[in-house]
């Protein structure tokens, strides 16, 4: 589970039940303001990548290099994918003084701070575990403009819709069932995953040079939702 506040050594988590409450605001006047936007191991979802790139008016391989880096699928078939952090102060690159320059299309965890979640998909079903972050250096907990809220009304509050109906359609594909028998990619497969779910515009190039018949859709999302399905068919059927 990664959050922005990956950088603390030791947050201090608690287990959040769906109806508990807390009461969390932040804003350019608190003294913290933007401390937690850095040396982060930010996760970024297919989702995140495409609201990122489009914000900045980038193509999806232009996106790739000049903001992403992928881990090391050690234990997981697919490997996970990350936000870059400036190299040369470890800051997230789209922190300003002002504040977060994508804030209206930041990643989910941005959106889901100080709240952490763990999905699991199980036998068709998804599961999530919430917890609360504490850490020392974030005054969000102290500070004014606080009121109180449940997990529902914080995501909602926090604009994670879209953002969790593609993270439900996401881990049908990289927690498939066919993955805890023993399911591996082949290092081919592995890179059709990463550029159906991260690098849609090569996508469509692919798609159209190879003759496919299919039409894809122009939009993104209605595209990315067609690759999901499009992965699930060709890797498990
Ligand atoms: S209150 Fe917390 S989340 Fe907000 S800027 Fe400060 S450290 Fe970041
Ligand atoms: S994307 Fe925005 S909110 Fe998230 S770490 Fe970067 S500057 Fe902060």
């Amino acid at each position: 589970m990664a959050s922005p506040a990956d950088h603390d050594p030791q947050p201090a988590l608690t287990p959040l039940a769906p109806d508990a409450t807390f009461a969390f605001a932040c804003h350019p006047g608190v003294p913290c303001f933007t401390e937690c936007c850095q040396q982060l191991e930010l996760a970024l979802s297919p989702y995140d990548v495409l609201r990122l790139k489009n914000a900045l008016g980038l193509c999806s391989w232009e996106f790739l290099d000049r903001h992403v880096c992928v881990g090391q699928a050690a234990e997981v078939a697919f490997p996970p994918v990350y936000l870059a952090m400036r190299p040369e102060d470890g800051r997230c690159p789209f922190v300003s003084p002002k504040g977060c320059q994508v804030y209206a299309d930041r990643p989910a965890a941005c959106r889901l701070y100080p709240v952490g979640r763990g999905t699991v998909y199980r036998r068709g079903r998804i599961l999530r575990r919430h917890v609360l972050v504490r850490e020392a250096h974030c005054q969000g907990f102290a500070t004014d403009g606080r009121r109180q809220m449940d997990l529902a009304a914080w995501c909602a509050d926090q604009g994670l819709a879209p953002y969790e109906r593609f993270e439900e359609r996401t881990v049908r594909v990289l927690q498939h069932e066919r993955l805890r028998q023993g399911w591996r990619p082949t290092e081919k497969q592995l890179d059709t995953v990463l550029t159906a779910l991260y690098n849609l515009d090569q996508f469509r190039i692919d798609w159209r040079a190879s003759q496919q018949s299919a039409p894809l859709p122009d939009n993104d999302e209605d595209l990315l939702a067609f690759t999901l399905q499009w992965l699930e068919r060709v890797l498990f059927a």
